[in-house]
């Protein structure tokens, strides 16, 4: 990362290599001739070792971005008033694999440390760390102790695949194939047209090519929180005409699933445990409420929920009867 890496900074133009507007806005003593700006080869050496920061630290910056933007998944864009509106058809099992969804947990909180953002071994039936704490939290019956647990709880997973029938946000999106991640609110909505409760009501599998329908994802932000209780599935229409050729094809384009729940993309016990203990530090009981706030702290922080966000999608109470729930059950263990 020296002379290699200072040129990545630069960009090239008709005028020969320019220094971007950051680095000037540095005030370095530099000459601009004929639209391209020059240094002194004496200030070019001087500035060698800060540029090394800066490019790490953009390195790393972008690094963190690309690290959590997977273009597989579609997310409902929302108006300023946190509203969306999209129609979506899940799409059945994809080759080779049985279910038309992956479901899994992953916990998303942040310590002093920094961010915690891994999947729960749970979801494969093993012990975890977080977990663990949570429920030694939890008992303890405090309140405080509990609101603890509930801020680092297990979040419950559904991904499918989906295609976008109407997406007046981004109608570039029509007709394509994504991976959409949901929580329990629109997995129940999908299990109660598989088993309705009336018997005046047919049970549709939604997933289906033939006899599935459409949904309609509606999302209002009520109380401060994303909801999607308006969502709702319309009546049931084949995909693409029923078209078995055309169908054929778009089967072949799904994603697969089984990736989110292959144990290789868990950490062991041991690995969780020593990043549980690098964010909380030796004491479980610590937050982050204390922490004095400088300006890198807070973007540091806003990085992060933006990150949780997109790990968890933009469900912020769905899942919360599921955790309690769990809770619940461990206490009584
Ligand atoms: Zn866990």
């Amino acid at each position: 990362m020296t002379i290699g890496g200072f040129i990545v900074l630069y960009t090239y133009s008709n005028c020969g290599w320019v220094v971007p507007d950051r680095v000037l806005e540095h005030g370095s003593p530099m000459s601009s001739k004929k639209g391209a700006f020059y240094m002194s080869f004496a200030d070019f050496k001087k500035r060698s070792q800060s540029s090394i920061n800066e490019l790490t630290k953009k390195i790393e910056e972008t690094n963190k971005k690309e690290s959590y933007t997977d273009d597989r998944f579609w997310r409902p864009e929302l108006d300023k008033s946190s509203n969306g509106f999209a129609v979506i058809r899940f799409l059945p099992a994809p080759d080779g694999e049985d279910l038309p969804w992956a479901k899994y947990y992953s916990h998303g909180f942040q310590g002093k440390g920094g961010w915690f953002i891994e999947n729960c071994p749970t979801t494969l039936g093993q012990k975890c760390p977080v977990c663990e704490a949570n429920s030694e939290l939890w008992n303890s019956g405090i309140e405080k102790d509990k609101d603890i647990a509930r801020n680092r709880k297990r979040r419950l997973h559904y991904t499918s695949n989906i295609m976008i029938i109407s997406d007046p946000a981004n109608p570039q999106n029509e007709g394509k194939v994504f991976l959409y991640k949901f929580g329990k609110k629109i997995f129940d909505k999908i299990n109660d047209a598989m088993n309705p409760e009336f018997e005046d009501e047919d049970a549709v599998n939604p997933f289906d090519f033939w006899g599935g329908a459409n949904f309609k994802l509606k999302v209002r932000k009520v109380a401060g929180f994303i909801n999607y209780d308006k969502s709702e599935f319309e009546s049931t229409t084949p995909l693409l005409d029923g078209n078995d050729a055309n169908l054929e094809v778009l089967w072949k384009t799904q994603y697969a699933l089984a990736e989110f729940t292959d144990p290789k993309n868990f950490k062991s016990y041991t690995e969780l445990k020593t990043k549980r203990d690098a964010v909380l530090g030796a004491d479980i009981r610590q937050t982050t409420q204390d922490t004095s706030t400088t300006a890198e702290s807070v973007s540091e922080s806003e990085d992060g929920a933006e990150r949780a966000e997109k790990a968890f999608g933009n469900s912020s109470t769905e899942e919360d009867t599921d955790a309690l729930s769990y809770f619940e059950k461990l206490a009584k263990e």
